[in-house]
This record gives C-alpha cells, structure tokens and sequence, in this order.
C-alpha cells in the first residue's frame, strides 16, 4: 500500500487581518507540509459575512504574500462552496446521522441541554418552522494521537454536544464545512491552534459519518499576549506590518521553538523561510505557549 500524498493547508476565518498568531499557525503547517514533500492550500473560511469585514480577506491573502507563504493550488473559498455544503446534509438527513431542529438556546438551557420537542428522534419538524440542522454525535470515549501532543482522549456526548450544521439563520456551519472541504481537497494532515483541539473528536464522527477517513492532526499551542490571552481579533491582535516580513517570520519561528540565528532577519522573506525549510524541527515546538 503507498502512503497518501502529504496535502496540508491553512484554513483561516477572515475575521480580520493576519495577525502574529495565525502567522504562526500558517508557517507551521507550510513548514510540516514541505518537511513532507506535499501541497500546501490556503481555504479561506468565509462563512460568517456578519463576522467577517469585506476587506478581511484580501488582507489576509496580501499579508500571506507578503511573507512568501505562496499556495500550491488556486485559494478556495468556502462563500463559494455551498452546494456542496448543501448536499453533504442532505446525504447526514438521509443516513440519520443529522436532524432538523427548532429549540432555542434557552429551551435547550432550561431542559439541561436535551431537545425538550424531541426533534433528535422524529423527522417531523415542520420545515416551515425556522430551525437549524444539527449533526446527531454518539456517545464516544474517543481515543486519538495528535502528532505534536501525543495521546488524546476525548469525551463526545450525543445530544449535549450535537453542532449545528446548518445555523437558523441559513449559513453553514464551520463544524460542517472544514470536513466536507478537508474531505474534498484531499487534506491528509492538519495543522492548527490547539484551540481547535476540542472539536476534534467530533468531527472524526462527521468524517465516518460521511464515509471518510479522518486525517492526522497537529496542535500547535496557541500563542498568548501578555495578558495570557490568545490572540485574536476579539482580544485586539494587532495586524501584522507587512513592511517587516521577514522579521515576522524569523520572531514565529522563535514562537515555534525552531532558534533562528539572530541576523536571519536581515537577509530577507526568502532566506528566512529556506533556513526554516533546512532546520525545521516539529519536536522543538514548545508544548506551553506564552
Ligand atoms: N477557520 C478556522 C479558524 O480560523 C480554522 C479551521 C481549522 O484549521 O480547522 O479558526
């Protein structure tokens, strides 16, 4: 049997610009991707247009540009996928393995998280009522090897936990549209902020759900202002000066462990990321962020 082609990618919801931490994020999973002799994709997670400012996303891609992180494939963007999208809950309402639903948060909440209208178990939502769909989890000690922080065992329960797949307001979900996306690009390996670590676990069972197999996936911790908190849009990260690339990239790969010499900087974008490409080591990643 031959291994699969390593395809790697970076997968970022335009919230606003690239910041410090999401370059870090992009870097390590280009550098994973090119260790492996694979693909590197850039999807831009565009699903939310009420989250996500017009000029997000050229931002982003001009910041990626501007740090030499050049996509092996056309970017795809997930504002243009939504037959597919379409289709994959479709064939989740068809298999029983997602179901519509009208409850509230507050009637969820007041009934301890369960459906108090049952909608888990009956396909007779009147689909004139406005409700979202939501994929039916099992429930699951699971058990799963992340390639950075090794052996993870994660607690799934049905009901309690069920994403949404379809919002009420009709945008998909990103639950739903980074496994229908990581299926359909061939994604043999993930590369993301341990902030994401949670979700795992359920989207293995949206994988098996939809007759695929699961990628590996790697962690990377996230990184913290300091404040200690992650940073983000919501926690005012500023936006990365582009003007300073390959300072940028020499101070992520320090975030990534990876001890670049200190006059790396100074000979540029392109010297930067081949003195990463020739050391990178995914050990060196420290396990704590801050
Ligand atoms: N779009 C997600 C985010 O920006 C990341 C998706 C993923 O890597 O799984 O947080």
């Amino acid at each position: 049997m031959t291994t699969p082609r390593y395809r790697g990618r970076f997968a970022p919801s335009p919230t606003g610009p690239l910041h410090f931490g999401s370059l870090v994020t992009a870097l390590a999973s280009y550098l994973e991707a090119r260790a492996h002799q694979g693909d590197w994709l850039v999807r831009i997670e565009d699903l939310d247009p009420l989250r996500e400012p017009p000029e997000a996303t050229d931002q982003i891609l001009a910041s990626l540009e501007a740090h030499g992180l050049i996509a092996d494939e056309p970017i795809r963007f997930q504002s243009r996928r939504h037959p597919a999208y379409q289709s994959a809950i479709e064939q989740l309402l068809a298999s029983g393995h997602a179901y519509r639903c009208a409850c509230s948060r507050k009637q969820l909440k007041a009934n301890d998280g369960r459906h108090p209208a049952h909608c888990r178990d009956t396909t007779a939502v009147p689909r004139h009522i406005r409700h979202a769909i939501r994929f039916k989890l099992e429930d699951e000690s699971s058990h799963w090897q992340d390639q950075l922080l090794g052996p993870q065992r994660q607690t799934v329960n049905a009901e309690l936990d069920d994403p949404v797949l379809l919002r009420k307001e009709g945008f998909f979900a990103y639950q739903l549209a980074v496994v229908v996306d990581d299926i359909d690009q061939g994604i043999s390996d993930v590369v993301r902020g341990s902030d994401l670590l949670d979700m795992t676990a359920q989207q293995q069972q949206i994988y098996r759900a939809l007759g695929a197999q699961p990628p590996a996936w790697l962690h990377i911790p996230v990184i913290l202002n300091e404040q200690g908190q992650k940073l983000s849009k919501q926690t005012h990260a500023p936006a990365l000066d582009n003007n300073r690339a390959a300072g940028n990239l020499a101070e992520a790969l320090q975030a990534l462990g990876q001890n670049p010499p200190g006059h790396l900087a100074a000979a540029g974008v392109d010297a930067v990321l081949e003195w990463a490409m020739s050391h990178w080591r995914r050990r060196a990643i420290h396990l704590t962020s801050g």
